[in-house]
């Protein structure tokens, strides 16, 4: 679900506001040449998410759906030289260009790509320092088990944030259904009720179609 005119938006938006980047231009050339689906951040949301990083002075960072390691690189980056990124991927072929990727990029010893089912992987973290953010971005259908344990993994005033849950209009849809949709209504309908965090929905439209994220604070 693209649209030229949103596309052409992002375009002249990131001449003035997005650096031209040669490594990261050879990692999105590497993931084209592999076969990575193109189902990575924008680099206007990808910056947005280094930024909000940047902006609470983010030293841990927790991703589950690593793909081939682009929002990682551009999370990594927004790190202290000590910042630590640990990110979750099922698919080893996306796992393993991650790798080569965070390697161009020279993130390698910064960044920890765990292999395997998320649930699995998260269920095993107890780290000694809770992470300042935890981005959601894999199948939707765990969504509601992913911030579970993002709000068990995330200090008190950090941010969990949930990717594609606008997803063109559709979760919004009361005549669509489908496995995806319903893993984000899951979400939403338990954090009605959930005095954990404070939410709220961001709609966005660009090169990646009209999608949006879920912003919360963990109190
Ligand atoms: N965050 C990435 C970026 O912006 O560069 C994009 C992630 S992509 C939208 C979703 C990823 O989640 C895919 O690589 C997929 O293989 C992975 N994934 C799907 N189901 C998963 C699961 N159960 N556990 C871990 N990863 C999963």
């Amino acid at each position: 679900f693209t649209n030229e005119n949103w596309t052409r938006s992002d375009k002249y938006h990131n001449s003035f506001l997005i650096a031209k980047d040669p490594v990261l231009d050879e990692v999105v050339k590497n993931c084209k040449e592999q076969g990575i689906p193109n189902i990575a951040l924008s680099a206007a949301q990808a910056k947005f998410l280094h930024l909000i990083l940047k902006t609470i002075g983010a030293k841990n960072y927790l991703e589950v759906g690593t793909l081939g390691g682009y929002s990682a690189i551009w999370a990594a980056r927004a790190l202290p030289q000590d910042g630590k990124v640990i990110t979750l991927e099922i698919n080893p072929h996306h796992a393993k260009v991650a790798e080569e990727n965070l390697k161009l990029a020279g993130l390698q010893d910064k960044v920890k790509v765990i292999l395997g089912p998320a649930a699995d992987s998260l269920s095993k973290l107890h780290p000694e320092e809770l992470f300042d953010l935890a981005f959601i971005d894999a199948d939707k259908v765990n969504n509601l088990l992913y911030f579970t344990e993002a709000k068990r993994l995330v200090r008190p005033g950090g941010i969990i944030i949930v990717d594609n849950v606008v997803w063109d209009g559709t979760v919004g849809d009361p005549e669509y259904s489908d496995d995806n949709v319903e893993g984000i209504r899951k979400l939403l309908h338990a954090l009605k009720d959930d005095k954990e965090v404070e939410a709220t929905t961001i709609a966005t439209a660009g090169e990646k179609g009209f999608d949006g994220f879920i912003y919360a604070l963990r109190k």
